[in-house]
């Protein structure tokens, strides 16, 4: 890929020639004391820069050594009143470094929402382009800027599907970088996921050269067969690629996801409706014949002792459960277990340009920044305990599994039939079972064992066949019915529990598991049991101390997500990339990627030179050095 700002790791390079190298180990106090207004605008020091200005005279609408101006320190530190009074004092907010870029693209940097608000209240420009083509979205995708990426593009109607100079979208970079929840959102927002770069190149394409296995899944979840087939300019598919560069776990289920779209396509063939039918008619079918067999065999067999009349009716409560339980089983796999209605935007949309309905996009779940609620195939803001299935092809509410055997999901509206069903058949189970165990007992025979075998296998072959498979069948419906009545008591579901670490809503102070739904065994089981589904109610979170919001502090190694950082040290003393040779770098790349798939780089795309990188949440500061 191309170029991209890059991230400068002043632990990772040296300073080039520059008599201010030593600098790289940097005491706070010493850079703090630079008398510039870069600098004071990094830190946000307003004292400094009010008395740089007015009594020294200092210019803020000059470039430094390095071309960037002072606006666009304090944006990409976000110091807001700073950036205000250059605004204030002639600092020009469009102006732009080198590189093309604006103070607006270095807010994009660290997502900082703030300050790129008072920006572009100032009248800085959404659609600014840098040299190569990027937009402020296109750098919140390369830094997985989520939230900043939502503010722009639904308060400042940012262009989120804008190709850059190589025909790379904010999508093709998020999906390169591998941010999910970035991804999600572009798609969301209706980024074209088929649009291929100037290599030919898809947006999976690139997730697939980088082996970034939860971006491939948002975008095969999202996409269609086709987009598994689209071949790059030298006629490579993503699998392909995928394959070729080792990452042996994304061509794995790029090829699974073929075959899971060729079933899907089959649906109107024998075999096809077949497939959508299920396992719940075979299971029908087992449950009828046992049910027959029973009654046959056991309860009218003959015997030579007679049932009582009351064995006789605990005979025919197994029979009246088991049916109760197929009436159970039948609604189960008939019922909406909870499917939410997908967006109607798509046929909107074909009407009317309007990317989005304004509702979608103020949904509180965003404002909160809860991607993960995003569906990017139903494009909704599904609930938060909803779950897409794949089978389905719907999102469902309070999503359990998806059954094979009752051939449905099991979720908020039919989970109570479905554990009826096999409560029901439980005991049913159980009841049979030992009534045909004791009329078997019971039954004079020889005194031996091989004797007593070979009279039943020849008087009751189907009392002894009912009750090996009764018993088969017992020891796992009962832990299947266990399992879910201990979730049920917890009021958590069967996909919660095996994927909590991927949810946010389930993880408490330091991340440890916590059910925000859990109300207690009596109130989870009550309201199940009576109400027929558990509301989501979350309980409160006990207050925690509250988090430390530090200044970000300065720091001489900056932790860059992707790596490969590179420093260079201006001979003023600011720190900054060098451009030209990153470039030249960058360029290499592309072109060995045009000839050769095998070439294509699967390390950070070289490129334009800007601050620090974005995950310096911790001991790190961003300013001019
Ligand atoms: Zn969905
Ligand atoms: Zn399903």
């Amino acid at each position: 890929m191309a170029s991209e700002i890059e991230v400068v790791d002043e632990g990772a390079g040296v300073g080039r020639g520059s008599a201010e190298a030593s600098g790289g180990g940097g005491a706070e106090g010493e850079d703090a004391l630079k008398n510039d207004v870069y600098t004071a605008a990094a830190y946000g020091d307003l004292e400094k820069l009010q008395r740089l200005v007015e009594a020294e005279g200092c210019s803020v609408s000059e470039p430094d050594g390095g071309g960037y101006y002072a606006l666009q320190w304090a944006a990409l530190n976000n110091r807001t009143a700073a950036a205000q009074y250059i605004i204030e004092h002639g600092g020009d907010i469009n102006a732009t470094d080198n590189t093309g870029q604006t103070a607006l693209h270095w807010s994009a940097v660290q997502g900082h929402i703030q300050v790129a608000e008072l920006l572009l209240k100032e009248g800085a420009r959404v659609d600014a382009s840098d040299l190569h083509g990027y937009q402020t979205t296109h750098v919140a995708a390369q830094y997985g800027q989520t939230a900043f990426l939502y503010h722009i593009v639904t308060r400042w109607n940012a262009d989120a599907d804008v190709p850059d100079t190589y025909g790379r979208s904010p999508l093709h970079w998020a999906a390169y970088k591998g941010f999910a929840d970035c991804i999600r959102l572009l798609l969301f927002l209706d980024a074209y996921k088929g649009r291929q770069d100037e290599e030919g190149c898809t947006p999976l394409h690139w997730a697939a050269i980088r082996g970034n296995l939860e971006a491939c899944t948002v975008l095969v979840q999202a996409g269609k067969k086709e987009d598994l087939m689209v071949t790059d300019n030298t006629g490579l598919t993503p699998a392909q690629l995928a394959s070729d560069r080792g990452h042996r776990q994304v061509a794995f289920f790029l090829g699974n996801a073929r075959r899971v779209f060729d079933r899907r396509c089959d649906g109107n063939s024998k075999l096809g409706r077949l497939s959508k039918l299920g396992l719940a008619p075979a299971l029908w079918c087992v449950i009828a014949a046992m049910l027959f067999t029973y009654t046959q065999s056991v309860i009218t067999g003959s015997y030579i002792l007679r049932l009582t009349a009351l064995s006789e009716l605990c005979a025919w409560s197994g029979v009246f459960l088991a049916t109760a339980g197929l009436v159970m089983f039948y609604r189960c796999s008939r019922k909406d277990p909870g499917y939410i209605n997908r967006s109607v935007r798509d046929e909107q949309s074909l009407r009317d340009d309007e990317p989005l309905l304004k509702t979608d996009l103020n949904h509180p779940a965003l404002l909160a920044g809860n991607w993960s609620q995003l569906c990017v195939t139903c494009k909704i803001v599904k609930p938060v305990r909803a779950k897409h299935c794949s089978t389905c092809d719907r999102c469902v509410e309070q999503f359990d599994h998806h059954c094979p055997w009752v051939s449905n999901c099991i979720g908020k509206r039919n989970k109570w039939d479905f554990f009826m069903f096999l409560f029901l058949e439980v005991s049913a189970m159980i009841i049979t079972g030992a009534v045909t165990l004791t009329r078997i007992v019971k039954d004079p025979s020889p005194p031996s064992f091989g004797g007593w075998l070979s009279h039943n296998a020849t008087e009751h072959p189907g009392a002894i066949s009912f009750l090996i498979m009764d018993f088969l069948l017992l020891i796992q419906v009962a832990i299947l019915t266990y399992v879910q009545a201990s979730q049920i008591s917890r009021n958590v579901t069967t996909n919660e529990m095996a994927n909590a670490m991927r949810y946010s809503y389930l993880r408490g102070p330091g991340g440890r598991f916590r059910n925000p739904f859990d109300h207690g065994v009596h109130r989870n089981c009550s309201d199940f049991l009576f109400k027929g589904y558990n509301e989501d109610v979350e309980l409160p979170e006990q207050a925690q101390p509250s988090a430390e919001i530090g200044m970000i502090q300065m720091s001489r190694s900056t932790n860059m997500q992707n790596g490969d950082n590179l420093l260079h040290q201006a001979s003023n003393g600011h720190v900054c990339v060098d451009v030209h040779t990153k470039n030249s770098k960058s360029h290499g790349h592309s072109s060995k990627c045009c000839q050769n798939n095998n070439g294509k780089s699967d390390g950070v795309p070289v490129g334009l030179g800007l601050g620090l990188g974005r995950n310096n949440r911790h001991n790190t500061r961003i300013l001019p050095l």
